[in-house]
């Protein structure tokens, strides 16, 4: 794909916040205390954070002003008031549920509406999702499309299946899915965006059916972005138009803000049925805080009610893409293979294919993992058989990831490109010595994603001492 030119940021600084690399030296103690889990890492250890989009944006000077307009009050706050006509704007819902973060707000929703034994298609669960859908004894089954598990570079690869889809409400029938759910982006296979055309022919399949269609949107704007970019009919249309033509398809919707509400913590449910908001806002009383707050403080809301606008702004969200993508070229310029095309949020790395010397079973995507943070003192995280791999609590068996993938996640607002040049410069030397990088062992680990807490040791030979300069 030929470079466009690579728009520079569309805002100014106005406050920094300084990071420090440690020496090599120094990396290397850390790590090894930390087990070589970047986990157990300390922020003051890391030079560049790749480790989430989560949470981490940077707020404009339009948000912070916003913060000190928090208002504080229990019931029927101003704060809660702007927020909540902003979201029934945007998604075009008439009732808005306030929550902390998205996996709160997936607690509440599936508690509501979960019997035990039913069925939750979607695209691809995110992790959250996935937890507690089980949790409340529902069955997660996902119908990414089929180039989803492929190398091949297709746009809108986040798509669901259609055929299955349906092929599964026949089998199954219709009383025993609750609700079908699209994630926009499609985040766990790579921040993969959703077509329109998907989304209207899920939209139909469930109208037919009679099954409620909700969205898990934390990256509604991005994935407006991209339908925008590459799908035929929208290259004219506004942001905002087409967020508001993909919101117009659905029931309802789940969102975590800590993405693109470019705020730092909070999220929410809306939807259209009454009914179905009632019962939403008693469980919410009793375990996230009352219907005008829902866990989050005034300021909160304010924080969100601009971020939810800024987000739509078109140069802001080019500027993003094309960063996340210039990434992406860099990290395969410098010889690691990554999942393509480049999503939304996120470059995934190839270490399989990038350490085919290394066995699944000895985590190539984590001797990537610490060679970056070694190099450079880049966190970034694995997704591999690290994370999905082991045994079955339940059962016992087996366990396999479908690949070995490393995720630089780009927080927004936050780094700039010569910031993601340095972390490609990394890459590019380990690239270098990649023949000398060994793989790893657990040591000790927990029953349920052992990924976060788990201890590790390096096996010979060594893939730490990478000598570097
Ligand atoms: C992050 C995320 C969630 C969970 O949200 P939290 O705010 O981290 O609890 C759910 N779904 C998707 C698609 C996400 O990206």
């Amino acid at each position: 794909m030929q470079r466009k030119r690579q728009p520079a940021e569309p805002y100014r600084i106005k406050s920094v916040e300084p990071i420090k690399l440690l020496t090599r030296k120094q990396r290397e103690e850390r790590i090894k205390q930390a087990a070589y889990n970047v986990f157990r890492l300390d922020a003051t250890d890391i030079y560049i954070d790749l480790l989430t989009d989560s949470g981490t944006a940077a707020m404009s000077n339009r948000q912070w002003a916003a913060l000190m307009m928090g208002d504080e009050t229990y019931a029927g706050a101003t704060s809660f008031r702007r927020f909540e006509s902003v979201v029934k704007d945007l998604t075009r819902k008439n009732f808005v549920v306030p929550c902390h973060q998205g996996r709160s707000a997936e607690n509440l929703f599936f508690s509501t509406i979960l019997k035990k034994g039913d069925y939750v298609p979607n695209n691809t669960h995110f992790d959250t999702t996935r937890a507690n859908t089980l949790h409340k004894g529902g069955i997660a089954v996902d119908f990414p499309c089929e180039a989803s598990n492929t190398d091949e570079y297709v746009s809108f690869k986040g798509n669901m299946d259609v055929e299955a889809l349906e092929q599964f409400i026949h089998e199954k029938g219709a009383d025993k899915i609750p609700v079908i759910v699209m994630t926009v982006t499609n985040n766990s296979i790579g921040g993969q965006p959703v077509s329109m055309k998907n989304i209207k022919d899920v939209s139909a399949l469930c109208k037919q059916h009679h099954i409620p269609f909700f969205f898990d949107c934390a990256r509604f704007a991005e994935n407006s972005y991209f339908i925008k970019r590459d799908e035929p009919g929208y290259a004219d249309k506004s942001i905002r138009d087409i967020a508001h033509e993909m919101f117009e398809q659905c029931d309802g919707v789940m969102m975590s803000a800590k993405k693109d509400g470019l705020a730092n913590i909070g999220g929410f449910i809306a939807v259209n049925d009454e009914d179905l908001y009632r019962r939403l806002t008693e469980l919410l009383i009793i375990v996230e805080g009352f219907m005008t707050y829902g866990g989050l403080a005034g300021r909160d809301l304010e924080v969100l009610a601009v971020g939810l606008e800024e987000v739509l702004e078109f140069d802001y969200l080019d500027f993003r893409v094309e960063q996340v993508r210039y990434f992406g070229e860099r990290i395969k310029e410098a010889g690691i293979p990554i999942v393509e095309p480049i999503g939304g949020h996120a470059v995934f790395a190839d270490a399989g294919k990038f350490l085919s010397h290394i066995p699944a079973e000895q985590f190539p995507g984590q001797t990537l993992t610490v060679a970056l943070y070694l190099e450079g003192g880049v966190r970034a995280v694995e997704i591999g058989s690290l994370m999905f791999g082991g045994e079955d609590p339940n059962t016992g068996e087996k366990l396999t990831a479908r690949r070995e993938l490393v995720r630089m996640a780009v927080p927004r607002r936050v780094y700039t490109n010569s910031h993601l040049d340095y972390v490609a410069d990394a890459a590019a030397r380990i690239a270098e010595a990649k023949d000398k990088l060994g793989g790893y062992k657990i040591t000790r680990q927990a029953a349920f994603l052992r990924h976060f807490t788990c201890e590790m040791e390096q096996l010979a030979p060594s893939g730490i001492g990478v000598e570097m300069k």
